[in-house]
């Protein structure tokens, strides 16, 4: 296969697993909108723990529906997306990957989309402006087997971009995709997408096999991170607190995709594996996160990702983290 099959290819994944009509090469290009190329990073400092958000890009949608809020009319969504100040003509989230430094070690939470899609994979250059080698990574923490989580794993000739890194995974979610029949049926997604999705994740999980660290949730990695299972996304859609001293930070990872969904837990995304326990993860984090004042990180909510959960009368919504800085958050 030469390179113009490879980006074809990697064009038709990109939409597939997206769910966004499979386009030409040049179609679907001209209808990403543009993101800035210039490397983003945002040191975010927890306590003693030196952690860096990096920008990997952006996944984008033509619209909201049917991908989110599948069965919501769609007057209602309009509504509800003008009363959060969201954009009405296309959906739009991005990509935020956390890395940590602890100990001599430089850990990395997921890989973002890699060369998959044309819009993002900016994730190595990122490094690259802060000094960080991809043979430097020593771990990448794979949060759930989702292309835009591990499709910068392998690059465009599948050798690995990241050649000194362990792997670590949560047990169940290892199993799910190494399982004989992923269960889809509670997903309200289509059979194509959840088709390449399986063989996507198995591809980049056997060729990382002889690397790979299996963990336990609760089980805790790097004496600073504790994972735990945050299902429906996927099934071991794995979701971490971050902490150093008392200075702490929840990582959900893809619990939410746009801030609707912390407005709106019950609407709901095509997605998720199990439509409806995704809905009982999200509204659980929602109003606990509202209680207990928790700060959050997020994969996919507005650069950098984070925020708290607010409520105001019978209504949350999410609040960006009222840092000033565009360089540096101290917690
Ligand atoms: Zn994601």
């Amino acid at each position: 296969m030469n390179r113009r099959d490879l980006l074809k290819q990697s064009v038709f994944i990109a939409g597939s697993a997206f769910n966004i009509p499979v386009l030409t090469e040049s179609s679907f290009l001209s209808k990403l909108s543009s993101t800035p190329t210039a490397p983003a990073s945002l040191q975010l400092q927890i306590g003693d723990l030196e952690t860096t958000v990096f920008f990997d890009g952006v996944v984008s949608l033509p619209s909201y529906q049917p991908v989110f809020a599948p069965e919501v009319p769609p007057d209602e969504l309009r509504q509800q997306l003008q009363k959060l100040h969201m954009p009405i003509q296309m959906a739009e989230a991005g990509i935020n990957v956390l890395l940590i430094r602890k100990g001599g070690r430089i850990i990395l939470m997921d890989t973002g989309f890699g060369h998959l899609n044309p819009n993002a994979g900016k994730l190595v250059p990122a490094l690259q402006a802060l000094g960080v080698q991809p043979r430097d990574v020593t771990d990448i923490i794979i949060t759930h087997v989702h292309i835009d989580h591990v499709g910068g794993i392998l690059d465009a000739d599948d050798h690995p971009v990241f050649p000194s890194a362990v792997y670590h995974i949560a047990k169940k979610e290892y199993e799910f995709w190494m399982s004989a029949n992923p269960d889809f049926s509670r997903s309200k997604g289509d059979s194509a997408n959840a088709a390449f999705s399986i063989s996507f994740a198995r591809k980049v999980l056997g060729a990382v096999k002889s690397k790979l660290n299996i963990f336990e949730y609760g089980q805790e990695l790097f004496s600073c991170i504790i994972p735990e299972l945050a299902e429906g996304h996927t099934p071991g859609h794995t979701m971490f607190t971050i902490y150093s001293g008392n200075k702490s930070l929840q990582h959900i990872v893809d619990t939410f995709h746009l801030p609707l969904l912390v407005s709106h837990p019950h609407w709901g995304c095509q997605w998720d594996t199990d439509f409806d326990k995704a809905v009982a993860t999200r509204r659980k984090i929602v109003r606990q996160g509202a209680e207990q004042g928790t700060l959050f990180l997020s994969c996919h909510l507005p650069w950098p990702g984070l925020g708290y959960i607010d409520k105001a009368g019978e209504d949350y919504y999410w609040m960006i983290y009222p840092g000033s800085s565009p360089n540096k958050i101290t917690l």
